[in-house]
């Protein structure tokens, strides 16, 4: 958590006894919060039996985050925990990070910056295509795609497609996009962008065999998590023209990637990592039409902010006995 996070919650919740943990909470560390009423955590602390078991006066666990898989919510329920959750912080932060990602390719921002920093003023080699009138294909039209969709139709003037398991024919009327099948949506789009969750049905939901159905010289975006997107058909993508460029925020193997040093000295994990992707990922950095993001969309001030606030909020209404935001299963 940043200093400012830190003094932003000593101010708002003075009448409480806080301790703040840089580390991950874990059987090891657990103990520096052995006596805690309420711990707040996020995503890369597993909170299981064997944390529980130690944390013997805990009557609420809330996540700063949407996502609670890290959380064992029955060992929770069994021992009569509250767990609570931030429902939605970065619904438009992520649409917004996606526009970036858009831009940054269609008017070849990257490849400017770098032309300027060597000194030259030349525009020879970036010059760029407009948005208004093309065809945005919106994949997944929950909380972030739908802010996708209405950035596009209202503030670019695209034609927005858009397929979802579940279509809203209220909110394609709000925010102006048709829903198609799938493989029209590859067909006709020449900015595609996935806004799914990662499930058994998303997992590799574009591939090596569905790539032939995309409109040739797409723009090819994801914010949503990498294994949505078969790594292999986005590097043939590349190569083959296929995708005039391509903004990934998530890779399949984005957590390796973070570590790779720590893999070579670890090789129990050696076993789990898909080597095979992983040196997709290398060849994809370095090509020139494709840019990746740390999966940093999320990463605004005010999406950090809106964490903090409802993360208070979670914890004032619990100590007042009116419980919001808990997590149901
Ligand atoms: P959401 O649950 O509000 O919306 C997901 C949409 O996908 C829903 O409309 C759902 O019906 C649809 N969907 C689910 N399975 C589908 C399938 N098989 N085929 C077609 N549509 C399907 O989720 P959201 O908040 O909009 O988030 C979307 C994704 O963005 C999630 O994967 C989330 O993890 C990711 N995300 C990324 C970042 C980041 O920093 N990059 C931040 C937040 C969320």
């Amino acid at each position: 958590m940043e200093p400012w996070q830190k003094d932003y919650i000593r101010k708002k919740l003075r009448k409480h006894k806080l301790v703040f943990v840089d580390d991950k909470l874990t059987p090891e560390t657990v103990s520096k919060v052995k006596n805690a009423d309420a711990i707040s955590v996020f995503i890369y602390s597993k909170v299981d039996r064997a944390v529980l078991d130690k944390l013997p006066k805990v009557r609420l666990v809330n996540t700063m985050s949407t996502g609670f898989d890290h959380i064992d919510i029955k060992a929770c329920k069994a021992r009569k925990i509250t767990v609570t959750n931030v429902p939605a912080y970065g619904d438009i932060t992520v649409a917004e990070h996606t526009f970036a990602l858009i831009l940054a390719l269609t008017r070849r921002i990257v490849q400017a910056v770098e032309t300027t920093r060597r000194g030259s003023f030349e525009f020879e080699g970036l010059m760029g295509t407009d948005l208004k009138g093309k065809t945005l294909g919106v994949v997944g039209t929950g909380k972030i795609g739908r802010n996708v969709a209405h950035i596009g139709s209202c503030g670019f003037g695209m034609k927005v497609l858009a397929y979802d398991l579940f279509p809203n024919p209220d909110l394609a009327k709000e925010c102006g996009f048709t829903y198609v099948p799938f493989n029209r949506l590859l067909a006709e789009s020449d900015v595609i962008t996935f806004h799914v969750p990662l499930t058994k049905e998303t997992t590799h939901m574009l591939n090596r065999r569905n790539l032939n159905k995309v409109k040739k010289g797409a723009v090819l975006i994801n914010t949503s998590r990498g294994a949505v997107i078969e790594t292999g058909a986005i590097l043939e993508g590349v190569v083959k023209g296929v995708f005039s460029g391509v903004g990934l925020d998530v890779i399949e193997e984005e957590g390796v990637m973070k570590e790779e040093l720590e893999l070579l000295s670890s090789p129990s994990k050696e076993k789990k990592i898909d080597l095979k992707t992983l040196l997709e990922e290398h060849l994809l950095v370095e090509q020139p039409n494709v840019i990746i993001t740390p999966h940093s969309a999320f990463y605004s001030k005010e999406a950090l902010l809106r964490i903090v606030d409802t993360t208070i909020e979670n914890i004032e209404a619990f100590f007042s006995n009116k419980q919001i935001n808990v997590v149901k299963c």
